[in-house]
């Protein structure tokens, strides 16, 4: 609930406007309450109102499993129509420059629908797009396992499930509320927001000017490749993509950030480095490789360490900042989507035995340079 709502709530009810600052301090202050009987310096009868009026958290149920010696936490949250999302935290040591960092990764949407197929989440599909309410209780919640300790979250990245810029207007109230110093109060520049290029989405943001960091997932720098690994690319192709990202930079004066999933044998080819070299040479940008997490029902694997960091030599040559990425959590199924997947039960083995053999059909004509006759994913409008 907006502030001023809020505030307006209170007014109504005859109630002395410092109330809307209690209630506000309540919700938020290291994760806030889970209802309203816990906050102890209202009086009962406003505790009650509220109690009727509102609902104070909308992740219900929620497991936690540990990984990386308890530095990765990855939560399986409950909706309240039994729609699955997943948040991850994880913590990072302090270390000669810099201070410790606990990251939390939400989710902005159930299932997704841009269906890249290396990733969990996509291989569910669309569920649905997630209310504000529904993105910011991931961050109270972990806001509240850390509080415990006298730690708090320091970076959000909205790289869990669904596609950030297709649930547009609710990520950016989502990111105007963690961003406000009197409710979550987390630095602009410690948010970023995750696309697989969305462009329309991309050129909002640039007119909005600088709010947070954007990351762009691109994965193939050759569109035949791309239309394969993330079919969003059939309607918006790689240069577009790189153009809206390119003038996001130039705008708003900030850096971008480009994720690129090494997966063994598709991706990763001395040909693959150079097209992406020659696609972001002079560009103000970053380029993170992350080894693919495994996840069940591709024919693919992470490249060998050897490849990415071959891959990364020939980016870096070409003056292009790269960073090689650890994977986390890897034995809880840290890929986001994986534990949702699980819970959704296994498909039959004759339909994941077809999209196994699809992808290897589809990825073989890409690395040919044949570009994919396959529709634009449904749900994805304009
Ligand atoms: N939909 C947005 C944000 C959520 S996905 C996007 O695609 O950017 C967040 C990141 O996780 C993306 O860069 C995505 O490519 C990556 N990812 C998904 N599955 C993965 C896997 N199995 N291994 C490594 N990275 C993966
Ligand atoms: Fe959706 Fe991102 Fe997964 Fe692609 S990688 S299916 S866009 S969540």
């Amino acid at each position: 609930m907006a502030p001023d709502a809020l505030a307006a709530w209170v007014r109504e009810r005859g109630e002395p406007a410092y109330r809307a600052r209690q209630i506000g301090d309540a919700v938020w202050k290291d994760g806030g309450v889970t209802g309203s009987a816990e906050i102890r310096t209202l009086p009962a009868s406003v505790r009650d109102a509220l109690a009727t009026a509102f609902r104070f958290d909308t992740v219900g149920d929620t497991e936690i499993r540990y990984a990386d010696d308890g530095q990765t936490e990855k939560a399986l949250h409950r909706l309240d129509d039994g729609a699955l999302i997943e948040s991850v935290l994880m913590h990072y040591p302090a270390t000669g420059t810099s201070r410790e960092r606990h990251t939390l990764c939400i989710s902005s949407q159930a299932g997704c629908a841009v269906g890249c197929p290396f990733c969990a989440t996509g291989e569910l599909g669309f569920g649905r797009d997630l209310e504000v309410a529904e993105i910011l209780d991931q961050a109270r919640h972990a806001a509240r396992r850390l509080a415990a300790d006298g730690r708090r979250v320091t970076n959000i990245v909205f790289m869990g499930m669904g596609e950030p810029l297709l649930n547009l207007d609710r990520v950016l109230a989502a990111v105007e509320a963690l961003n406000d110093p009197h409710r979550f109060g987390i630095g602009a520049r410690r948010i970023t927001v995750s696309t697989s290029g969305v462009v329309p989405g991309i050129r909002r943001l640039t007119a909005l000017g600088p709010q947070f960091t954007l990351a762009v997932s691109l994965h193939a720098a050759r569109d035949a490749l791309r239309d394969v690994l993330v079919p969003l690319n059939r309607r918006w192709p790689v240069a577009d993509v790189v153009s809206a990202a390119r003038d996001h930079a130039r705008a708003t004066g900030r850096r971008i950030s480009y994720e690129y999933t090494m997966i063994g044998g598709v991706n990763d080819t001395p040909a693959d480095a150079i097209a992406l070299a020659d696609l972001l040479r002079g560009d103000h940008a970053h380029v993170n490789l992350i080894p693919m997490n495994p996840v069940a029902h591709t024919p693919w694997q992470a490249s060998p360490m050897a490849t990415i960091e071959a891959f990364a030599a020939t980016l870096r040559t070409a003056g292009i900042g790269t960073t090689i990425r650890r994977n986390r959590g890897q034995e809880v199924g840290a890929a986001c989507g994986q534990l949702a997947a699980e819970r959704t039960g296994e498909p039959p083995a004759p339909a994941v035995a077809r999209r196994r053999e699809r992808l290897e059909t589809e990825s073989a004509a890409a690395l040919r340079g044949e570009r994919s006759h396959e529709p634009v994913p449904v749900g994805v409008g304009e």
